[in-house]
């Protein structure tokens, strides 16, 4: 497919190549709608094996962004940017203050922020460029690490979840399986822990999986057998396609309700697996907002400050029993009734004709 095709065929707005040889830059921005605010999306660097693997990464992500921001009912957009090289030994400070140049070039219809590949440290260097910048250090205003407002958000999520299935959404008594102990698995086993749940959890990482039962009572569990845990929900805080056509049919769970990106290893074959086997699904993107909620204050005029951030991560709750509700209504599964949601918001914002963004944003501009 040619590249004006691809971008089209995505629904993109934008797609910018930033190219300083001098300082080994090769990177792409992908700006996918501006619809209801800046396109905010972290920045990647991985290396990739062609070009074309990169641009396909790239409008993979930003489309993913301005769904995951529409859903979650921010005044944002959905970019996303990757530089092409390895992080581990072709970093340095000109090649992101480089690529901050560029990003300053769109004016703020792009802001960058941490992804796979990219540190704080490295937007501090993109921030000597530019203000188009989230997840910079807390000492120079930042929100620093997302993780506990991620893992608040996603105690919401799954007790959305937990409501929808039993009618309460108290956790006292309710079983949690916990799939990764890092940092966000770490801060959701102790609030589990606080709110009256058993909590079973695992790690590859014997340090982290020994902290979580140290300091949460954390009942450990081997890596291999998490799947089979009997329990009320399964939260995954691993890495991506953990539920499979192999995991799935050992679940012994009710709700699969947890952080990590991509969960199903594919959408809709996986998605129909849960629902079959009476397994309520709560979309990944969409419960595990608190990261990109977390940044988003960033931006606010009165600077970032972490209770606001932690309040507005309680709309998760009500996010997540939206697409419980919407996938009812249109007898859909859960993760297509979450794509509605955020397409319904946008086609209502579009359909006001409103040519400003939110007030959230908009001083942003003045
Ligand atoms: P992390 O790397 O700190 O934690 C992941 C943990 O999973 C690690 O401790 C790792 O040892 C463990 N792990 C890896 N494979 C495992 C396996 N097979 N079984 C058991 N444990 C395994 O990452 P994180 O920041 O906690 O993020 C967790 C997930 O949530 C990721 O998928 C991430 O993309 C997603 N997420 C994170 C945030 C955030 O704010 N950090 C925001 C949104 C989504």
């Amino acid at each position: 497919m040619d590249l004006f095709e691809q971008v089209a065929d995505t629904g993109h707005e934008s797609l910018l190549f930033c190219n300083k040889p001098e300082v080994g830059l090769k990177a792409i921005i992908a700006i996918h709608s501006t619809t209801l605010g800046p396109a905010l999306g972290g920045c990647r660097m991985w290396p990739y094996a062609s070009l074309d693997d990169a641009v396909t990464d790239v409008l993979r992500l930003s489309r993913g962004m301005t769904y995951k921001a529409a859903a979650a009912g921010l005044d944002l957009g959905g970019g996303k940017a990757v530089i092409l090289g390895d992080p581990k030994s072709e970093k340095s400070e000109e090649l992101f203050r480089a690529f901050g140049r560029f990003v300053d070039l769109l004016g703020g219809r792009y802001i960058t922020a941490e992804d796979v590949g990219t540190s704080v440290p490295d937007m501090h260097h993109i921030q000597a460029e530019t203000r188009w910048v989230t997840g910079v250090p807390e000492d120079v205003g930042g929100s620093g690490d997302p993780s506990p407002v991620t893992a608040f958000g996603t105690l919401q999520g799954l007790k959305a979840a937990v409501h929808k299935i039993y009618g309460s959404a108290s956790l006292k008594g309710r079983s949690v399986s916990v799939q990764g102990l890092g940092n966000v698995g770490y801060h959701l086993a102790g609030y589990l822990a606080k709110e009256g749940a058993k909590v079973f959890g695992c790690d590859i990482d014997a340090d982290r999986r020994q902290r979580a039962a140290d300091e949460h009572g954390v009942e450990l569990v081997p890596v291999e057998s998490i799947f089979d845990i009997s329990c009320d929900v399964f939260a995954p805080c691993a890495l991506g396609a953990s539920l499979n056509d192999e995991t799935i049919p050992r679940l012994r769970c009710r709700a699969v309700a947890g952080a990590a990106n991509n969960q199903l290893a594919e959408e809709e074959r996986d998605g129909q697996a849960l629902a079959a086997r009476g397994i309520l699904y709560a979309p990944d993107y969409v419960i595990n907002a608190g990261g990109l909620i977390n940044v988003y204050n960033e931006l606010s005029e009165h600077g970032y400050h972490r209770q606001r951030a932690l309040r507005m991560a309680e709309a998760i709750y009500a996010n997540v029993s939206r697409v419980f509700q919407i996938a009812e209504r249109d007898g859909l599964l859960p993760a297509a009734a979450a794509a509605r949601l955020a397409e319904e918001r946008i086609a209502r914002v579009q359909a006001s004709g409103s040519r400003h963004w939110g007030r959230s944003v908009s001083h942003l501009f003045r």
